[in-house]
């Protein structure tokens, strides 16, 4: 027979312990973040293997967590490392673990039950990312007729996307197009949902000093794919391509759409949100002509992995084609985001941008996306103050690209001294053959002394 009282007692106890033991949890990775910056950022010997058999008996927390730590501390490969500089920010805050934190104790349906908090949160914060980035009315729910929802990632963003466009226009021989310069992502998305696609060139534009899409080969390329009885149906233009931090000339690619009836995406998930800063305002021309936007919030803003915003001109867009279509379920006239998306469970994902905005306000947010500009153009001044780097491509975000003038021998002796020391860890990627130094800082605690220290550590390479 079972004995309550025993197991009331047992779990309320077992309870007891799960909060202490989840604060003990904070506590160790509060330590691990202050610990990391005097750490190595490669590992420095092989990685504890973890234990492999099945517990039978419960673990004592003390050793859960040593076993964390042997696999977390000596590798460091972490992105909040001051001297990690590869790739696009992940952006990470306290804030936004308090809200996954809130999120998993209190469940995705709590929120939905509260006169379905959860949705008004949702609606709440895409609309306060919408002003403070500043698209059109169209994009805001408390406008509309579009809004905007937060993805998991930009990858499943644009794929939603797509695949909505290919519903929109079901033709026989349906195109999409994009540049040599945007993510991956977006030619993984026309390969999943089985559409061909056009590659169109970035080339050189004197007047900005980088390699956004040829808006004349795309032009040339519908033409010809138009005579040989195809239809264009989507086209990506992007703010701030990986490699090279381009920005495409959006209002000629909202003509060109608007013309051929195409679904206009527009990839900024690494820029959009440093938008925010008015000097940067001027990037955004041509995005009242989109169809879809998206920006992620894990890169800039703070929110942690697994956020991706993505706004829509009308929510028809998305509605027609991802909707419940048994008829019992599909009767309310209200907002409901599984009808926006492939996933039909309802998460609160914005709750972290809610948490960072709340703690944080306007002024924080644009201090932090301020600090990560801020480091990169004292980098650009260091590089320029030498005199024996060129700038390829001009630094318009916190993303700076730069080479040893002359031929590429160094630069790629650099990029090799700089692979081998395990105090940093700064890639190199290279475009038409030319290997370049991509320097982008990653942290949320940004400080200028490391970018001293990184460039003192590249300048000892090029005088070796
Ligand atoms: N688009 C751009 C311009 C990116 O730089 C990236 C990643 O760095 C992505 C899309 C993919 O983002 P996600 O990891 O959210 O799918």
């Amino acid at each position: 027979m079972l004995n309550l009282r025993v197991l009331k007692k047992f779990s309320s106890s077992f309870e007891q312990i799960g909060i202490e033991n989840t604060k003990k949890l904070i506590d160790s990775l509060g330590n691990y973040y202050s610990s990391l910056a005097y750490g190595p950022i490669k590992p420095l010997e092989t990685v504890a293997k973890l234990p492999t058999e099945l517990p039978m008996d419960p673990v004592p927390f003390d050793k859960v967590i040593e076993r964390i730590q042997t696999f977390i501390y000596p590798k460091n490969l972490n992105w909040q490392h001051p001297m990690f500089y590869a790739w696009f920010p992940f952006s990470l805050s306290w804030e936004a673990v308090q809200a996954e934190i809130l999120l998993s104790a209190l469940g995705p349906e709590n929120f939905r039950s509260l006169k379905d908090i959860g949705t008004q949160i949702e609606v709440c914060v895409l609309d306060w990312i919408a002003q403070m980035i500043g698209l059109p009315k169209q994009f805001h729910h408390s406008v509309g007729p579009g809004g905007g929802y937060t993805y998991a990632t930009a990858s499943q963003a644009v794929l939603t996307a797509m695949a909505c466009a290919k519903l929109r226009k079901p033709v026989p021989k349906p195109l999409v197009y994009f540049s040599d310069q945007t993510h991956f992502s977006v030619e993984k998305a026309a390969r999943v949902l089985g559409l061909e696609y056009r590659v169109i060139p970035a080339v050189y534009d004197p007047a900005v000093h980088n390699y956004p899409m040829s808006i004349h080969k795309l032009k040339e390329q519908i033409y010809l794919d138009k005579k040989n009885g195809h239809t264009p149906i989507f086209v990506c233009g992007t703010i701030g391509t990986t490699n090279l931090g381009a920005t495409d000339d959006l209002v000629s690619l909202g003509e060109i759409s608007n013309i051929e009836d195409m679904w206009f995406h527009i990839d900024a998930a690494y820029a959009g949100c440093l938008c925010i800063l008015p000097e940067l305002k001027y990037k955004l021309q041509g995005v009242e002509l989109c169809t879809s936007f998206n920006a992620n919030s894990h890169k800039m803003m703070l929110s942690g992995f697994g956020s991706s915003n993505m706004w829509v001109k009308d929510s028809k867009y998305f509605t027609n084609y991802l909707s419940d279509s048994s008829s019992d379920l599909n009767t309310s006239k209200d907002l409901d985001f599984k009808n926006w998306k492939f996933n039909t469970e309802n998460e609160v994902k914005a709750l972290k941008v809610w948490m960072v905005i709340q703690q944080r306000g306007v002024i924080g947010i644009k201090k932090h996306l301020q600090d990560h500009i801020n480091a990169t153009k004292y980098m650009e001044s260091l590089v320029l103050q030498h005199g024996g780097f060129e700038v390829i491509t001009r630094r318009d975000f916190g993303l700076l690209n730069f080479r040893v003038k002359g031929n590429n021998e160094k630069t790629e002796r650099i990029l090799q001294k700089l692979a081998d020391n395990p105090r940093i860890l700064l890639l190199g990627s290279n475009f038409n053959g030319q290997p370049f130094i991509r320097f982008a800082t990653s942290s949320s605690f940004e400080d200028l002394s490391n970018i001293n220290e990184t460039f003192e550590i590249i300048k000892s390479y090029y005088d070796e």
